[in-house]
């Protein structure tokens, strides 16, 4: 991991860029598709809703970041879904 020194003389750790490339490698082995039954995205532990203005939905395992390339939709499913503590349908 690469670093840079900082104003007190410590070294802090540059972010590695990540490309649009790895999230769409990510959703390809993790099967990423539209859902058929009832396991969804809209349902899945693993997703977290940011709102400015409107609703983007994103998942923690693909990755969150400002980017649309890491949306997901709700209608999707992977085969890491977990409902987690969220309601059962
Ligand atoms: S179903 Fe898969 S892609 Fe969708 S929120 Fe859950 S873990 Fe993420």
């Amino acid at each position: 991991m690469r670093t840079y020194p900082d104003l007190f003389g410590g070294e802090t750790p540059v972010a590695e860029p990540v490309s649009v490339l790895s999230y769409a490698s990510v959703k390809i082995r993790l099967h990423y598709r539209r859902a058929e039954g009832r396991e969804k995205c809209g349902n899945c532990a693993h997703r977290v809703t940011h709102r400015f203005g409107k609703n983007y939905h994103k998942c923690q395992l693909l990755g969150d970041t400002r980017s649309s390339a890491t949306d997901i939709r709700l209608s999707h499913v992977c085969d890491e879904h977990s409902y987690g503590e969220r309601e059962r349908p």
